[in-house]
């Protein structure tokens, strides 16, 4: 067994603004069974500390980066948590990076660092009795962590996950003394940044092994394509890099019980869902393919290649409905899109519950992104039998298999990939799917074949603690 101490910004069910959330949610609860016991590391914002229940206080600081702070240790829906309550550096308005108009946080720096420091005197002190034998850094926000457990000699291991390399929790070179770091590190092989200080890059220099969320993006990030200026050092410790994809919460993502389909059973019983479906977005009736998109609307997600794509498939009777969110002039071009092709229609906004509603009907999701570090929609396609076409790239490359002709003759296709990602190739692809949808023995096997995927944490976790299990040596 070994313990594993978990540093995050974000953990589901208390906070959450993106994917590191719902991962650093999933975790303990996955590695549980396996032996390994995660405790979280998490910040205490307003909404953290209003949700806790008789915390107890196990560590206190008169000084953590400019005020007063304590660490506070408590359970709460199944997780076993450290929380900082600084209110210096977490007291505020806003969501856990930006104020109420929107701006980072001046001090997000000294903020992320203090959480970065706390996991390091946890490391060296233990805290509630527990002490953990390995820390498990999450993103920028944790990017010190491993840095202090090096300058303050403690000698534990640590793994530094990238969920989103776009960030690099960037700070002016002149704040050495307030992050507590030793200007003998300021350079390139440090965590200097181009001049400035780079925490996630201090975590890529100093973490004992690094991970990312899929194992295609392990490789794409150590290319000037995909690495956002890091892949550099990507490279240099590539050895020390490898993919473990994310899950899905099986229970919330479960085909058998969501009351968006009551009465689903198999692949077969979309018949229904899929008619509501059309009927709550105003598309007729149709023998073409129904796809969806459900997306955060951004360049990333490649639906403007999408969008050039879509006259081909709606001319040849495919249907699309959306529900997305983002980009101004995107929105404003999936309104339009709409309104031209009475086979397209479009939600602008955010809904969980309606997401249910269109993995349940769809015959099809769409996730042609430019880059993906894993990507759940994909996943939740795969369990519900709404087969996915997407680019090949990142987590969307590893987790579907590509309705080739040799991968349909033997039987173990789930979805179609687009490579290289154009709008050409994007048209071509749905093309073969409506191709596909009308061949009905074919389409079958492909919605069996997805829902038997293991789209889970267990095989995730079990790659987690081989991982800790190596860089502690207690396999
Ligand atoms: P990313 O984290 O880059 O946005 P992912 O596919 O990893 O992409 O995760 C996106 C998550 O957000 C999924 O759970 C998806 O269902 C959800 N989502 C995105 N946009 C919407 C929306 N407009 N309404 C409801 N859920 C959405």
């Amino acid at each position: 067994m070994t313990r594993i101490l978990s540093v995050t910004s974000e953990c589901v069910p208390l906070v959450k603004t993106g994917g590191l959330a719902d991962v650093a949610g999933a975790l303990p609860g996955a590695l549980a069974p396996l032996g390994h016991e995660m405790r979280t590391l998490l910040p205490g914002y307003p909404s953290v500390m209003k949700a806790l229940k008789k915390p107890k206080v196990v560590v206190e600081d008169d000084d953590l980066f400019g005020g007063p702070a304590r660490v506070l240790s408590t359970k709460l829906g199944g997780l076993a948590l450290f929380i900082l309550d600084a209110p210096h550096l977490f007291d505020r308005a806003g969501t856990p990076y930006l104020d109420i108009n929107g701006s980072d946080f001046p001090d997000n720096p000294e903020r992320f660092a203090a959480l970065s420091w706390v996991a390091m005197q946890i490391a060296r002190d233990g805290a509630d009795g527990w002490m953990p034998e390995l820390v498990h850094a999450h993103d920028w926000q944790a990017g010190f962590a491993p840095y202090y457990l090096k300058t303050n000699g403690v000698d534990v291991p640590s793994v530094l996950t990238i969920h989103n390399i776009a960030f690099h929790g960037l700070a002016p070179g002149d704040r050495l003394t307030s992050l507590r770091l030793d200007p003998a590190d300021f350079g390139e092989q440090g965590f200097e940044y181009w001049g400035q200080i780079g925490a996630l890059k201090a975590g890529l220099q100093f973490a004992t092994a690094l991970t990312t969320v899929s194992p295609t993006y392990a490789r794409e990030l150590t290319t000037p394509e995909f690495g956002m200026g890091l892949d550099g050092v990507l490279r240099t410790r590539a050895a020390d890099l490898t993919g473990i994809l994310n899950g899905i919460d099986l229970e919330v993502w479960d085909p058998k019980t969501d009351p968006a389909i009551v009465t689903y059973k198999t692949a077969r019983g979309k018949g229904r869902a899929k008619a509501r479906l059309r009927k709550e977005f105003g598309l007729p009736d149709a023998d073409g393919p129904l796809a969806i998109v459900v997306s955060r609307l951004s360049h990333q997600k490649g639906l403007d290649l999408l969008l050039e794509a879509l006259p081909a498939f709606v001319d040849r009777g495919g249907q699309l409905a959306l529900l997305g969110s983002g980009d101004k002039a995107m929105e404003a071009a999936f309104v339009k899109a709409a309104a031209q092709h009475a086979n397209v229609a479009v939600r602008i906004g955010y809904d969980e519950a309606l997401s249910h509603r269109m993995m349940a009907g769809a015959d099809a999701i769409l996730v042609p992104s430019r880059f993906e570090p894993c990507g759940l929609t994909q996943l939740y396609g795969l369990r519900y039998g709404t087969i996915p076409l997407v680019a090949a790239t990142g987590g969307l490359a590893d987790t579907v298999i590509h309705a080739s002709p040799m991968a349909m003759r033997s039987g173990v296709a789930t979805g179609i990939q687009v490579s290289p990602l154009t709008a050409h190739a994007l048209a071509s692809a749905l093309m073969q799917l409506i191709d596909m949808f009308k061949d009905v023995d074919a389409w079958a096997m492909l919605q069996s074949n997805a829902m038997r995927q293991s789209v889970g944490w267990e095989a995730s976790a079990a790659e987690y603690a081989a991982l800790y299990d190596r860089l502690t040596d207690s396999a």
